[in-house]
């Protein structure tokens, strides 16, 4: 899901409908994971890994095809894991891959216990910084962290588009602060690369115009499925109105010694 502060006032059993029928809830492509993971050191069977915010899983099957290893996936949403745990069956990857129900700001992780921590659009929901410095305990000296995050790409935009990211989620920033950030909490920053656009335009807005017409008839006399619409409609207009001052950067990093 993305960060519309509008969305937090929807019913979240109706957003949750809306995005369980979309492969992915979030900005990215297999290709961008798989670019992700070039930059990890190769993990053994037994490493510990887990996907935080997995949503239904699109990202994490990806993941599992290219690291060995045990992944957990978790989300706050019971749905998402449900279908979460019905596709990594559907794509055999059910001895490796589990997903539970879990929030990010409580972990059920031992200090020390990861290999590494893949996070896609995610990590919005604590705050960039927070999760940065809170998850850094649960990984092993030397271990990865991976997750996108969205970025200013200037120092300066029009109001139109800063007004509106300030409102859903002040925490934007320009991808040098947020690699500070970073080192700040504890790593070292490996690698850094922005999302190219077809993971908003393809693999993000395009699959969610036929869930919309449907979502529609199915609640036409419901007003805050009607509003909820409105405002995917208006933040995907955003972005392709304002896309070169902003988008998602994956920041990869290793915690330090
Ligand atoms: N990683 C997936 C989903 C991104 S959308 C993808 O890239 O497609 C963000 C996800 O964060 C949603 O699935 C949402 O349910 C989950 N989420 C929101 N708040 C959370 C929390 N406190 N703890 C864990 N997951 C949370």
């Amino acid at each position: 899901m993305s960060e519309n502060k509008s969305i937090h006032e929807f019913d979240f059993t109706l957003i949750c409908n809306y995005f369980k029928s979309i492969e992915r809830q979030g900005p990215g492509s297999p290709e961008v994971t798989r670019k992700a993971v070039s930059f990890i050191n190769e993990l053994s069977d037994s490493a510990k890994i887990a996907d935080i915010g997995c949503g239904t899983g699109g990202q994490t099957m990806i993941l599992a095809d290219c690291i060995k290893g045990q992944i957990t996936g978790i989300d706050l949403f019971p749905d998402f894991i449900e279908l979460f745990n019905r596709n990594a069956i559907n794509t055999h990857h059910e001895d490796r891959v589990k997903g539970i129900t879990g929030s990010m700001d409580n972990l059920p992780f031992q200090d020390e216990e990861l290999d590494l921590i893949w996070s896609e659009g995610a990590i919005y929901n604590i705050g960039f910084e927070r999760g940065m410095n809170e998850w850094n305990r649960f990984l092993k000296p030397n271990g990865f962290i991976a997750v996108t995050e969205v970025s200013w790409f200037t120092s300066e935009r029009p109001a139109e588009i800063e007004d509106f990211w300030m409102d859903a989620y002040p925490e934007i920033n320009t991808v040098p602060a947020k690699i500070a950030q970073m080192e700040k909490a504890g790593y070292t920053p490996t690698a850094h690369f922005i999302l190219p656009e077809n993971c908003w335009t393809e693999h993000f807005y395009a699959p969610q115009v036929p869930v919309q017409e449907a979502f529609l008839k199915e609640h036409s006399e419901n007003k805050a499925a009607f509003e909820f619409i409105a405002n995917q409609r208006h933040e995907q207009n955003l972005y392709n109105r304002h896309k070169e001052y902003y988008g998602y950067v994956f920041y990869i990093g290793q915690k330090r010694d």
